[in-house]
């Protein structure tokens, strides 16, 4: 596999870029290797800078449900761009993309756009807080809820309530609002709460950024019932599990109802777009109608309104999930056949079209469960896979994602891969 224009791409991009790339992940280190530099992708494979092709498992993360450079995405993308790109005024777009959100997902009575993942659940727990008169913030170990200051927090075991920065930058007053308790407990939300100083539960109702972990039955009826007893508003970041899960998401799946949602990743297909709502009460404390500010230069960008509506339109379609989760099952099936076959201990963690597989003799229910797997074996793994064209996410705690794009024959290659690498190691 030749690698020498992507090595002399990394060359330069080290020298004005930390650690060459602009999301950490990306560097692909955790695993042993150096960054992949993409030079195009089209349907499930993407190209790197050699020519070298590659079945994606990654997807951009998430968002691209529909493969890469899907022809509606970028008709619907080329339409909106002859009218213009952006415009710091709304557009009726905008109002069509949240009405979209608000029929797919009916506990978001009012929304609003914005530009990412990290700044829908930004917004969202100051809206809690506005609305709430608490500061507190209740979010799970291992839970991912984007980059800012008070969601950078790991407690060290038996540290629930004293939350300890896990970046360098999170001041000590924003790390002390919140409190890490671990994944499907709920004596731990429930102990929380009770100080009626909470004024949100975050929480990824299927958890995708420890690896792919489920929530036990119960859990999420659990968090509904405990945040209503004690006035707290309950979150569901639903930035990988909206419109992924479900075209409604793990809150249809379930059948619970959150005070609040964040959506990104799919919504934007492709494109940066994300979205927060919940109760007409709650949304309608946000500026300018309320004392809670928020606000974005792009947020609501007509591209990105344009892709996102277009990818809801086609998921919307019958036998979309049907066709997913039939390839996400066979995908994990294959995974776990494979590592049996080759007498590696491991549990493989799926839903729908989202797949971990951990290298671990132990059932994985949280984060702590997730940290018994080993991430050299691991690190092995994923270099087999690449070297053997299969893309997957470079970590241990992530999950792959199966897109509409993948075949039969994709999926196919990709567990037979899985069962050379597996056997070499
Ligand atoms: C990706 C992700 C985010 C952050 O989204 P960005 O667009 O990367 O800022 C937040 N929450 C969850 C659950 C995510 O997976």
């Amino acid at each position: 596999m030749a690698i020498q224009r992507s090595q002399a791409i990394f060359e330069r991009a080290k020298r004005v870029i930390p650690g060459g790339v602009n999301s950490p992940v990306r560097a692909c280190r955790s695993v042993g290797a150096d960054p992949l530099f993409v030079a195009q992708g089209d349907g499930a494979y993407i190209t790197d800078a050699d020519g070298n092709q590659y079945i994606d498992m990654i997807g951009s993360w998430g968002p691209l449900i529909l493969g890469h450079a899907h022809e509606q995405i970028l008709d619907a993308i080329a339409e909106q761009m002859a009218m213009g790109t952006t415009f710091g005024a709304p557009t009726e777009i905008e109002v069509r993309f949240a009405e979209t959100i608000r029929d797919a997902y009916p506990s978001m009575e009012m929304v609003r756009a914005v530009s990412s993942g990290t700044e829908a659940t930004m917004s969202a727990l100051r809206l809690a807080r506005g609305f709430t008169g608490r500061d507190k913030v209740v979010k799970t170990d291992g839970g991912y809820h984007g980059h800012a200051d008070c969601f950078l927090v790991a407690a060290g075991s038996g540290a629930a309530t004293l939350g300890i920065p896990g970046s360098a930058g999170v001041p000590e007053g924003a790390a002390r609002d919140t409190i890490v308790v671990p994944y499907n407990d709920l004596a731990a939300v429930e102990a929380a709460c009770a100080t009626k100083e909470v004024a949100a539960v975050i929480i990824e109702p299927i958890a995708g950024n420890m690896g792919l972990v489920l929530p036990a039955a119960g859990y999420l009826q659990g968090l509904r019932d405990i945040t209503t007893k004690h006035g707290t508003l309950l979150i569901f970041d639903e930035v990988i599990s909206g419109f992924r899960c479900a075209f409604g998401g793990a809150q249809a799946l379930f059948g619970i109802t959150p005070d609040l949602t964040c959506l990104g990743k799919i919504v934007g297909g492709g494109l940066p777009a994300a979205v927060f709502g919940g109760r007409a009460d709650v949304m309608q404390k946000l500026a300018p109608l309320g004392p809670v500010y928020q606000a974005g230069t792009l947020s609501g960008n007509p591209l990105a309104m344009a892709a996102g509506l277009t990818v809801i339109d086609i998921l919307a379609r019958p036998g979309t999930y049907e066709r997913l989760n039939e390839a996400g099952d066979r995908l994990a099936k294959g995974l776990a056949a494979a590592a049996a076959a080759a007498k590696i201990p491991a549990q493989v963690n799926h839903l729908g079209s989202m797949v971990t597989m951990f290298f671990t003799a132990t059932p994985v229910v949280d984060y702590a469960t997730a940290k018994t797997s080993d991430t050299a074996r691991f690190g092995a793994f994923f270099r087999g896979m690449r070297e053997a064209g299969v893309f997957l996410p470079p970590s241990q705690y992530e999950a792959m994602f199966v897109s509409l794009a993948h075949t039969d024959e994709d999926l196919a290659k990709v567990i037979a891969a899985a069962k050379t690498v597996l056997a070499a190691i």
